[in-house]
């Protein structure tokens, strides 16, 4: 265990000491570096000379909004993101997703689940670094997973979340055929009936579609899932 992940970079922006400290142990324990900010600004400051793989951010900070301070790592870093919260309220999650957070853990929270949600949103980060190079494209739109960005045929570059990216490589991947939300949903332990899946998907609407209420690309097939229509042509897989 103590080997498998010995690299990688967690930054923890959390303001209550104590909580921060056990999650800094349980992922030491499982042999993540980490560094600790106790505020947003703390971390905006951090991120200046730090290139943490993935941010665990609570919600409720003293000096900004969590889903600001989320944004703003966003914006200037393509780090995984992982939501920690004591705000139980469905919306607050769904706003979190919709504003491209990989994943959220509840508090109080088990710290091996809390573990095991990192390990996997770093995996499928690192099934995106062994697709690099490669581009997607259909009807004009240009779809990079090396770098997780979506060019529209007009060249609006907009960056897609892990979560985002994941979603769309399996639609490229699978084009006109009837994909069942278990295999959109990938390895993610997500119940089907998750929304976060119906929030990626309209997530990724709204970049690709020109009209989000009459879909061109994701058609939503009642009662057996989602299709998306379009020739797909790969180019970039080797050099
Ligand atoms: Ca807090």
């Amino acid at each position: 265990m103590r080997d498998t992940e010995p690299t990688k970079l967690i930054t923890i922006v959390e303001d209550d000491p104590d909580v921060a400290k056990i999650i800094e142990q349980v992922l030491a324990d499982f042999g993540f570096r980490t560094a600790w900010c106790r505020s947003g600004g703390d971390l905006l400051r951090r991120l200046r000379t730090l290139a943490p793989d993935l941010c665990i951010i609570d919600l409720g900070l003293p000096d900004m909004d969590g889903i600001e301070a989320m944004q703003r790592v966003r914006a200037q870093s393509g780090c995984g993101i992982l939501i920690l919260t004591g705000r139980a309220h469905v919306s607050d999650r769904v706003m979190g997703l919709e504003l491209g957070a990989d994943d959220y853990v509840l508090k109080p929270f088990e710290p091996r689940e809390l573990v095991a949600r990192v390990r996997s949103i770093l995996r499928r980060r690192e099934g995106h670094e062994t697709s690099a190079r490669q581009i997607a494209e259909f009807a004009g739109w240009h779809f990079n997973l090396g770098n997780n960005t979506l060019t529209s045929p007009g060249g609006v570059e907009h960056a897609l979340s892990t979560a985002e990216t994941e979603l769309l490589k399996v639609f490229v991947s699978n084009p006109n055929r009837i994909l069942q939300r278990e295999k959109l949903m990938g390895t993610r332990d997500l119940a089907p009936n998750d929304r976060a899946i119906d929030v990626r998907i309209s997530r990724l609407r709204r970049k690709l579609e020109p009209d989000a209420d009459s879909p061109a690309f994701i058609k939503t097939v009642y009662g057996a899932g989602y299709l998306f229509l379009a020739t797909v042509n790969w180019s970039g897989g080797v050099n």
